[in-house]
């Protein structure tokens, strides 16, 4: 049964464009399967022109990605990463893994992204490099970044794993900083299932980086034709995808401006929908700054402080609607505070976390489903107790 025909709400649905199961039966045919054929070439190009990046690479995942901006940058044990707590723990594990410490800063209260404003005083002589994640797929100011950066000789990593198709000042997020890292996970806007792919900007790491991905060697310039036989050259692993990934990835890709499309008309009916609860003073509605083009990657609301949000979440289950809080600050959590330090006080992102819940967002949803998630969501304030509610499944 489709989602859309279906009584509950699901959190998110898994959209195909209807060419997947075509351009993996054409891979299976050419006869190659391994990762770097014609799907994955394919893909490649498509996104270098697209988003006018240096070069671009299929990898496993995006936590792939970001672990390969660590190898690039070379991070040692005591390096420091500065990036937000209110995150995926990939954006800090990546960096973790080489003996990097996550310093972790504020964020905005309007768009949750890192505080380009508390940055500098975070910066140490072990200061290697700013990771901003652009949450919700709503740019980092990204202008003031670049220029931290630029002064104190850091490198710029995006996590733009929510950002494929949303842009700041017109540039493509993940096309901006030195290197950047996408996902294609199911719960993004473009799927493979499990995906990713690396935004290598900074012309002198781009040759690093298709050996790093080769498991360390030079076998991409091999089959360029470049050298006459490859060998290990430094340290690296897997990172690249089979071809059956990339031929379901294409069909995806070939789409994105209607997938785009379709997420940014749900998302603006949501927001008109919710005006009146905003009036109401129930909730807050999301923030995006003029100089942002964003990808509706996500519709989210922040309750107001006196609304319990575990009561919310389960008002909303009762009503057949899955919803869904988000990220457990990284300071807050075990190995966060075991490998990473806060830098000040980070309580705009402790207020906003436990405040925050995510609406069901995919293509498929339809405007009388968004208007019972208003319904349930307006009904919220007036309940009081919270009575036993049961499981649904998303
Ligand atoms: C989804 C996500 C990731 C991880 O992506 P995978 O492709 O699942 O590895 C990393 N960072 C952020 C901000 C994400 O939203």
């Amino acid at each position: 049964m489709s989602a859309a025909m279906s009584d509950l709400i699901p959190f998110n649905w898994p959209h195909m464009t209807g060419k997947e199961l075509y351009y993996i039966a054409e891979a299976h045919f050419n006869g190659r399967l391994a990762g770097d054929g014609p799907f994955s070439m394919r893909c490649h190009r498509w996104m270098e022109e697209k988003f006018g990046c240096r070069k671009v690479l299929l990898t496993h995942s995006c936590t792939a990605a970001l672990e390969m901006t660590a190898l690039l940058l070379d991070i040692q044990a005591g390096d420091e990463i500065i990036m937000p707590s209110y995150t995926f723990v990939s954006t800090a594990n990546a960096f973790v893994l080489r003996g990097g410490v996550p310093v972790f800063v504020d964020i905005r209260e309007d768009t949750l992204n890192l505080n380009e404003q508390l940055i500098e005083a975070a910066i140490t002589p072990r200061t290697r490099a700013i990771v901003p994640v652009h949450y919700a797929g709503v740019a980092c100011e990204m202008d003031v970044i670049m220029a931290v950066a630029k002064r104190h000789d850091l490198k710029v990593v995006e996590d733009a794993a929510q950002g494929v198709m949303a842009s700041y000042k017109g540039r493509p997020l993940g096309a901006i900083g030195d290197l950047g890292a996408y996902s294609f996970h199911e719960t993004k806007n473009v799927i493979s299932g499990e995906g990713g792919a690396l935004l290598v900007n900074d012309p002198a790491l781009a040759q690093r980086a298709e050996i790093i991905r080769e498991k360390g060697t030079d076998r991409s310039s091999f089959f360029r034709g470049e050298v006459d036989k490859y060998s290990w050259q430094e340290v690296g692993s897997s990172f690249l995808p089979g071809e059956l990934v990339a031929a379901f990835l294409w069909a995806q890709l070939e789409e994105v401006d209607r997938i785009t499309q379709t997420r940014l008309t749900a998302w603006q009916r949501y927001h008109n929908l919710l005006e009146p609860l905003e009036a109401r003073g129930l909730l807050r509605r999301p923030i995006v700054p003029s100089s942002c083009q964003h990808n509706a990657h996500m519709y989210y609301v922040l309750l107001s402080h006196d609304i319990d949000r575990n009561h919310a979440l389960a008002e909303l289950r009762r009503n057949g609607i899955s919803s869904v809080s988000h990220y457990v600050p990284l300071h807050s959590s075990p190995a966060g505070r075991r490998y990473g330090r806060m830098h000040g006080d980070l309580s705009v992102t402790d207020r906003q976390a436990a405040r925050l819940i995510r609406l069901p967002m995919w293509v498929g949803l339809m405007e009388e489903q968004q208007k019972r998630v208003a319904d349930a969501l307006s009904q919220v304030q007036s309940s009081t107790a919270t009575r036993p509610v049961p499981f649904l499944a998303s």
